[in-house]
């Protein structure tokens, strides 16, 4: 199974004889032992087997187990949302303390996580320009400084991370990269390929596809030595008194990182997906590639249209010829990127909110990558309280519009954005 196309469908799941062929949903809580003591070796580690949900479930382990060989990982797991993965890559590795890096370009939610609600717990966000050089980084870089974080294609300003640089970066000062590859999907970008450590991903994006279940997903590559630097991260190379005084990176080697993730964080915090939605993730799974391709194919068309078009004042779109990420883009991407087009109208912010009420089929929805064409004004919705001058300063212009582009016939897609122009 050495195609991405045959591991989405075949990967994870892997029925034996007289099984059910579609992954079964294990919509239980709990599992049954017949003594007590074949109950006590899974709490002594001395045995593996499922016992409670919270930390182990058969359906979200066969998804995770799928996504994991779709990356190129080692181990994985899932979260109930994007939100929660990209925590629990972060905290895993950093305690109280500490800080790591983080490219400013990200994701709103994840910049308020990491900026506001991850400092309250004693651990600083040190934010970098991904237009920065090496030097200017390095001079951010501190004794505690733990892991650096970026996004494989920003979410909204769709710029392109450049991880095979990054990676030699965090690595030259001992450090992981953690990727959110959620744009790009392991169907477009394999990050780990280019020397990143751990991949997160909001499930609820393509890979779910449908707009159907949040969630959120962690792969660790298992190519991180944390004991190299057993120092720097006592969360893996000491004793956890909380769990059995195992040192993960010891007894787990490769799994370390996940088996913490999992025995410990998941432990506490319990943010893990009902078995349901994780039987909608793998369905959306094992049509991931053939969606992505058109997803890509209609986007281009889409910024072709929008660039040629005298009503639109600029287009990012990093497949685009001529924009300023698209040699990463070719890199890093070369089946395409995303369905996620920026673009501004002429007019500023009333003239993309016209634009946006007179959209038919394209909706309006706090939502991206889904089959469905839906846009989004930042400055109007997940931005609404900042003023002009705010949003240049977080780097979103005032009249950013996302289009997420759907899987829908191209004219048609076309000729809704056309008659939304007035043309
Ligand atoms: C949506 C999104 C998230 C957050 O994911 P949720 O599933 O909404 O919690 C994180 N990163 C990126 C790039 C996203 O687009």
């Amino acid at each position: 199974m050495s195609h991405i196309e045959t591991q989405c469908i075949h990967e994870g799941w892997k029925p034996a004889q007289g099984e059910p062929r579609q992954l079964p949903i294990y919509q239980s809580t709990t599992f049954k032992y017949d003594t007590s003591d074949a109950m006590g070796k899974l709490f002594d580690l001395e045995a593996e087997g499922y016992f409670y949900t919270r930390l182990q479930n058969p359906t979200n382990d066969a998804v995770a187990a799928k996504i994991t060989a779709m990356e190129g990982g080692y181990a994985g797991m899932l979260t109930s949302s994007g939100q929660a993965a990209n925590f629990y890559a972060v905290f895993n590795i950093c305690e109280c303390g500490d800080s790591f890096l983080a490219s400013s370009s990200i994701y709103g939610g994840t910049f308020n996580l990491f900026g506001t609600t991850m400092k309250k717990m004693g651990i600083e966000c040190i934010f970098y320009d991904q237009s920065m050089t090496d030097e200017e980084i390095e001079a951010l870089m501190k004794p505690n400084t733990k892991c650096m974080f970026g996004e494989t294609i920003t979410n909204p300003t769709v710029g392109i991370f450049d991880i095979e640089r990054f990676a030699k970066l965090a690595h030259k000062h001992g450090m992981p990269l953690i990727i959110d590859n959620t744009f790009a999907t392991p169907i477009n970008c394999r990050p780990i390929e280019w020397g990143a450590d751990i991949v997160t991903h909001s499930t609820t994006k393509y890979m779910d596809g449908h707009a159907t279940a949040v969630g959120g997903a962690i792969i660790d590559s298992g190519n991180f030595d944390w004991m190299a630097y057993a120092d720097r991260f006592p969360g893996l190379t000491t004793p956890d008194e909380s769990y059995h005084g195992i040192t993960y990176a010891a007894k787990f080697g490769k799994a370390a990182y996940i088996t913490k993730a999992t025995s410990q964080l998941m432990r506490d915090f319990g943010s893990i997906p009902s078995p349901q939605n994780s039987f909608y993730l793998n369905l959306g799974l094992e049509s991931l590639h053939v969606r992505m391709e058109r997803h890509c194919s209609n986007a281009l068309a889409v910024a072709k249209f929008l660039k040629d078009n005298e009503k639109v004042a600029w287009v990012h779109y990093a497949d685009l010829e001529g924009d300023e990420y698209h040699d990463l883009a070719k890199k890093y991407c070369p089946k395409g990127t995303c369905g996620v087009v920026a673009f501004g109208i002429k007019g500023g912010r009333q003239a993309s909110i016209e634009f946006m009420d007179k959209l038919q089929f394209a909706s309006i929805v706090t939502h991206v990558a889904d089959a469905k064409t839906c846009l989004l004004h930042p400055a109007s919705h997940t931005h609404r309280q900042m003023t002009d001058e705010q949003l240049i300063e977080a780097g979103v212009a005032p009249d950013l519009i996302r289009l997420s582009v759907g899987i829908e016939n191209i004219d048609d897609i076309i000729n809704d954005l056309k008659q939304a122009l007035g043309q």
